[in-house]
Parts: structure tokens; sequence; C-alpha cells
């Protein structure tokens, strides 16, 4: 062995610890590979943030809540996170939600302007009944009737806003109700901004296989992996991923997270980094420059700038500024303000059973900026994750304390009133009562924590895929093969996606 090679990966969040915990299993001590790690601040995890309190109500209830302020669930189609569970033998650790349960079938609506919830329909005889049956039902028959409508086909490089393609296929009712809230939802930004290509490239290609019909494409791709899993058979393995028995764990689940919440994950994968000789972690280090040094006969740099690409810069002999590379700072980012609610024990259900739920773009759009709470949608984590919240209450039978987390702000602006003045909780609150169609005010809570999150989700506009490609030309142009960016503001915005991108980048070195 007896290499020198070298890894410096830039920033600690999701993408980079997966990166650095690829490139460590690839690259162990005995190789002589060093692989540090630069983080600018105090911890690792970026957005990835779990705290646990203890709460109490007037009556003596006591519990222990975990609240989350980054990424709360996990869709089990992502194989890298369930590798990496695997790897770091997590599978004990795991909270799972069943297809079946209320947090998994119901999805609600808040409409700008109406009082309470609509349930998104699940089924056919759901949809049947449903209030929203006149915009769902016209949508699906619009695009099921497209023929020869491909405008993004994979070999070209089109592409429109996540707002125009759903027009196009559903009608503008369709994308103003459902796909700005879904939006709302995952980027807390504008549909009319976002790229369809980079948020939902699967969504192109099934316009291309329906032959201009998405509806038409996604029952076709069901109806080929169907007759693939029987071709396979039940025993079909898992080649490129080592993911042990977990897939089997993860049938009929809908949405996963630990009991300890997700930073379970960043710090397992910091833990397990810090147990290796060759990984050194710098922390509160800027990181403003990286000089690059070549000590050895081979030397292999990786540095990923992640998520504030803006506010790295590297120097390499002649100073190469990051910000010089093309398209680096083309996309805006949403700022989120994330408020945690815990209400007291009650006999009265503060929500109905469910995951939670978002709100459109209002008509005609959205007021100016700093104007209003900007609420974008509420989750109901008791609903979902409460097997991370311990009780002391001795009767089991008792009301548990109920946990909320409403995200504020994206396209709307910092909420107004302002998160630290005195009307912005009887505020929140009212809004709250609005949406969830209570006549009587929401009891008081036992705990609100504000969070306040900076530039937390970049905005993909229109055109991202492309520049992102001419942006990588421009690294290995300018930076050599062994240096690679990925993260969040480059790839996709899930967690899987930046864990994703962090094996793949490790792989390719
Ligand atoms: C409120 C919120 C809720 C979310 N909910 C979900 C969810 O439920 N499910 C889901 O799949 N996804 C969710 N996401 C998205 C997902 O959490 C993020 O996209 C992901 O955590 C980003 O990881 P990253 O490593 O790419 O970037 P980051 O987490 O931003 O990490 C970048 C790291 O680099 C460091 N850094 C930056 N600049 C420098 C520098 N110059 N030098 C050194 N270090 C530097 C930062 O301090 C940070 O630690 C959510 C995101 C947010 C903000």
């Amino acid at each position: 062995m007896g290499s020198s090679r070298s890894f410096t990966v830039l920033g600690g969040g999701l993408s980079g610890l997966s990166a650095a915990f690829h490139l460590s299993r690839r690259f162990p001590a005995r190789t002589g590979t060093r692989i540090t790690i630069v983080e600018k601040s105090s911890r690792l995890g970026g957005w990835v943030q779990s705290e646990r309190v203890r709460v109490k109500d007037k009556h003596g209830h006591e519990a222990e809540i975990l609240l989350e302020s980054g990424p709360r669930t996990l869709r089990p189609a992502s194989k890298a996170i369930l590798e990496i569970i695997h790897l770091l033998n997590l599978e004990s650790s795991l909270l799972t939600v069943s297809r079946n349960a209320p947090a998994a079938r119901n999805r609600f609506l808040h409409l700008p302007g109406t009082k309470g919830l609509l349930t998104i329909p699940g089924s056919l005889p759901a949809l049947l009944v449903s209030p929203l049956a006149k915009i769902l039902v016209p949508a699906m028959y619009r695009d099921f009737r497209r023929i020869n409508g491909t405008v993004l086909n994979a070999s070209s490089p089109n592409d429109e806003s996540v707002d125009a393609f759903f027009t196009r296929h559903f009608g503008p009712e369709f994308a103003r109700t459902f796909g700005s809230a879904l939006i709302h939802g995952i980027y807390a930004t504008d549909s009319r901004l976002l790229s369809v290509r980079a948020a939902f490239g699967a969504a192109c290609r099934l316009e291309e296989s329906g032959n201009g019909s998405v509806v038409r494409g996604a029952l076709s791709e069901m109806m080929s992996s169907l007759r693939k899993r029987k071709s396979q058979g039940n025993g079909a393995t898992e080649e490129t991923y080592d993911m042990g028995d977990i897939a089997h764990l993860m049938k009929g689940v809908s949405v996963y997270s630990f009991r300890d919440g997700m930073q379970t994950l960043t710090d397992a994968m910091a833990n397990r980094l810090r147990q290796q000789e060759n990984v050194e972690i710098i922390h509160g280090d800027g990181a403003a420059s990286l000089t690059k040094t070549i000590d050895g006969f081979q030397a292999s740099f990786l540095w990923l700038y992640e998520g504030q690409l803006s506010h790295a810069s590297t120097s390499l002999g002649n100073p190469s500024p990051i910000s010089s590379l093309p398209h680096v700072l083309a996309n805006p980012s949403s700022s989120v303000t994330v408020v945690n609610i815990v209400f007291p024990p009650s006999d009265t259900p503060i929500h109905p059973e469910g995951f939670g739920y978002l709100i459109p773009r209002p008509k005609p759009d959205y007021p100016s900026q700093g104007t209003t709470l900007g609420m974008l949608g509420t989750v109901f984590d008791s609903c979902s994750l409460g097997g991370q919240d311990i009780s002391f209450s001795a009767d089991r039978r008792s009301p548990k304390f109920t946990k909320v987390t409403v995200m504020l702000g994206g396209p709307y602006g910092p909420p107004s009133p302002d998160p630290s003045s005195p009307e912005f909780l009887p505020a929140l609150l009212a809004t709250l009562q609005q949406h969830l169609g209570h006549s009587e005010p929401l009891p008081e809570p036992c705990l609100v924590r504000v969070r306040q999150h900076r530039d937390c989700i970049p905005t993909p506009t229109v055109g991202h895929v492309a520049r992102m490609a001419e942006l990588r030309k421009a690294v290995q142009k300018k930076l050599g093969q062994g240096a690679a960016v990925i993260g969040a503001g480059v790839g996709g915005v899930s967690v899987g996606d930046c864990i994703e991108s962090g094996r793949r980048v490790a792989m390719e070195f």
C-alpha cells in the first residue's frame, strides 16, 4: 500500500459526513490515506439538529419530548440512507410509520382565506366524496388526454418551472393548489421559481415514457415494475448497496426516523469517523481558503463545497476563488422559521390524526415580504413520531402531550410579527386555531421553541441541472480531477440525496 493520498472534505453536514464516511471505508488507515473534515461551526451535522426537552403542565403531568429543528422524516426509497443505517448498526434505533397508520394515510390542505382543513384523498372512494375532486378529477383527465406533448425529454436541455410543468399537465388550479403547497413543504419556496428538472426529474421521465402524459407514464412504469418483480421473484437481491436485512424491516413503511431523532444518524457517522486513526476533524475553522500542498509522490484532494458555496474560496498557488467558478451564486436560498410547540395533555384533540397540513400560495399572490406570519404548513409530530417522546404519567391511558412544528417564511419573507416580539405567539396560536377549525382558543402551550434558519434550503431555479453540469466541468478544469462539488445546493436537497451524493463522490475517487 503505502500511498500518501489525502482528502479534505469541506463542511460536516450530511453530505460531507457521508462523503468522509464512505471515503474512510474505502481508504482505511492501513492504506496510508489521510481524510480531513473542515467544519466551520463547533458541531457536525449541518441542519440536522435534535434535542430532548423536559416539559410539565400545570396539573403535574411530565414528559421528555424530542424536538427537531431540521429534517424529521425519511422515506424508505433511499437505499443510501438504509445502507448507512445498516453499516452503523442503527436498526434498533429506528422508529417507523406503517403505510396503514393515520400519519401515513391522512394528509391535509388548508386553503388560504378558509377555516379548517381539507383531507387530501388517498383512494378512489375518498376522491369521489372529496371537495377537492373538482380540482383533482379534471386535472387527471386533462393530463391523461395529452398526446405527443413531450417537452422535457432526456435528450433536450429544456427546463421549466414546477408551476409551468404542473400547469401544462394538470391545469393552473391544480398547479396553484397542490403544486405550490407541495413545494412549500419540501423547498419552502415559490413553485414558479423552482426547476422541474432539478426537483422532479422523475416527472419529466414519466412525461416522456407516457408520450406526453405523466399519468400514463406512471401507470406504465407501475406495470413494468410489477412485471420485473414477478420475473425476478421475491428473492431479488440488492447488489450495489450493503443493506443487510434492512429492506425487510422497511416493508410496508411509509416514513421513518429514529427514537432519538435525526441526529442519531449524523452523530453515529461522526462517532465512527472519530474512531478512525486516519481521520481528522477540524472545527470552527471557517475554511475561507484551502492551500494545496503536495507532500509525497501521489496526492489527491477532494474538496466538497457544500451548502453556502459563497462562503468558501480556495487558493491553489495561483489564488482561484470559488466565486470565480460559474453558477456558484446562481441560486437563491429560502430562510425558514421553525416553531416547535408542545401542548399539554387534553381530552380534546388539538388536531385530526394525520401527518400534517400544507398551505398553497395565496390568491392573487404572496403579500409583500415581511407583512404576514407567512405560514407554509404544520407537521403533527406526535402522530408520526410520538414514539420519540417519553411520558412520565403513571396512567398509560391518560392523554399525551401534543407536539407540532409550524414552518414559516420562505417566499413570504421573515414572519411578522417578529418572533422575538410578544405579539408573535398569540398571532401564531390564533392562526393555528383558525387552520385547525377550533371555535375555542387553543390551550396555552407548555413549550414554544423558535429557530430562525437563514438560507437553509436552496432553490434550484430553472436551468439548474444544466448549470451544475457546467460547474462540474469548470471545477475539474480549474481545480483538477481531484476536486468535486456536492451538497444540497448542487444535487437534491433531501437527506437521501445528500447521503447519496457523498457516497457517489467517495466511490468515484
Ligand atoms: C428546516 C428543514 C427541514 C428539513 N426537513 C427535511 C426532511 O424532513 N426530510 C429530508 O429528507 N430533508 C429535509 N431537509 C433538507 C435536508 O435536511 C438538507 O438539505 C440537508 O441537511 C443538507 O445537508 P448538506 O450537508 O448538503 O448541507 P448543510 O447541512 O448546510 O451542511 C453544510 C455544512 O458545511 C459547513 N460549512 C459551510 N461553509 C463552510 C466553510 N466555508 N468552511 C467549513 N465548513 C463550512 C456548515 O457549517 C454545515 O455544517 C430539511 C431542511 C431544513 C432546513
